[in-house]
């Protein structure tokens, strides 16, 4: 493990000013599951690592002004169990529960899992493996390993929970050194590989809003192995006030997200063909991309199927 220094903070304010005082040269840390392995392989070498775990005011859930208000340090194992997640998103709580093994699910943190990294075969390795071909997009170069002669990156942003967020129309509360704001979940992906957000330096997400609308829905996910794995490919559907969403996830840099026309058979089968034909996946993964493309269909299928039967 490279060195860093280790600090701690207590509040947000206080975390911002420890930033600061690194120069730019500083992470955050939650629950560390996706930071610490990348530090671990020199994929990420900060000076210093600011752990959040300290903050209490990040760690809560409440219901506030017509939404669920989901502190980023809550745990995911702690929002699969929240009462009002169970009983108005349950395409969240089907994520939650698909997410990797219970082990993880309480170490990790919802901020964390939305904020993971993107990922690719030819990228999460050990520094030799992975600069023996060149320096890729991810890495800085000018190059893709995955997809020679591609003109950018093709890494995979691999969280379940953003998906079934981004269908509940969630947003975010970030505060940094210039303030604070709100973005649109949405409005979080750069779509570049080398720094997959739009987050500017030094700012925290804090909180993540749900309406609070009962929805139906479902999530469905493509793994290898069924007791702990990324997705590769994830497609959720919520479905509330006559109004439908459908976002797929796992294959690129930043999940795709349809609005359900209507509620009828057609619009829901278009939804479906039409994530399957604007999905790109590259061979970076341990599965094929054909296949991968072709449960893209499959999947989304399945969940808009699922969500449908339960709105009856
Ligand atoms: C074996 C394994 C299996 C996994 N399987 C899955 C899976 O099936 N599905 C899935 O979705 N994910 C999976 N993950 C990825 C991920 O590690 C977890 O989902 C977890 O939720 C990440 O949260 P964390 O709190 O540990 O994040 P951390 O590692 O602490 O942080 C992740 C990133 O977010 C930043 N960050 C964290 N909190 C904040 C904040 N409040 N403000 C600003 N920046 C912040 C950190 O600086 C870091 O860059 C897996 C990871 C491992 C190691």
């Amino acid at each position: 493990m490279p060195k860093f220094e280790y600090r701690k903070a207590d509040s947000v304010t206080a975390a911002i000013a420890l930033y600061e005082g690194y120069k730019g040269q500083a992470s955050y840390l939650a629950g560390g599951t996706d930071l610490i392995p990348r530090v671990k392989s020199r994929l990420s070498t900060p000076t210093a690592v600011i752990d959040l775990k300290g903050v209490e005011a990040l760690k809560t859930i409440s219901r506030h002004g017509g939404s669920l208000v989901i502190g980023a340090n809550a745990t995911l194992f702690a929002l699969k169990n929240d009462a009002t997640v169970q009983e108005y998103f349950p395409a969240l709580r089907a994520s939650l529960e698909a997410t990797s093994c219970e082990a993880l699910q309480m170490r990790g943190t919802i901020g964390g899992n939305i904020l993971q990294n993107t990922r690719c075969l030819f990228y999460n390795q050990s520094l030799a493996w992975r600069t023996a071909r060149g320096l890729c997009f991810k890495m800085g170069g000018e190059i893709c390993n995955a997809a020679p002669g591609a003109k950018r990156c093709f890494s995979n942003y691999c969280s379940d929970n953003a998906l079934p967020l981004l269908t509940l129309s969630a947003t975010l509360a970030v505060s940094g050194p210039q303030g604070e704001r709100k973005i649109k979940l949405e409005k979080l992906f750069s779509g570049k590989g080398k720094n997959p957000f739009t987050l500017l330096p030094g700012e925290i997400l804090t909180e993540i809003h749900i309406p609070l609308k009962k929805s139906q829905g479902a999530y469905e996910k493509l793994r290898v192995r069924g007791s702990i794995d990324y997705p590769l490919v994830g497609a959720a559907v919520s479905v509330l006030g006559g109004k439908g969403r459908v976002a797929v996830g796992g294959i690129g840099l930043e999940p795709l997200v349809y609005d359900l026309k209507d509620l009828e058979g057609d619009t829901l089968e278009e939804a479906a063909d039409k994530a399957c034909q604007d999905a790109k996946p590259v061979a970076n993964a341990v599965l094929t991309p054909a296949y991968r493309k072709k449960m893209v269909r499959v999947l989304a299928q399945r969940a808009i199927r699922k969500t449908m039967q339960e709105a009856k």
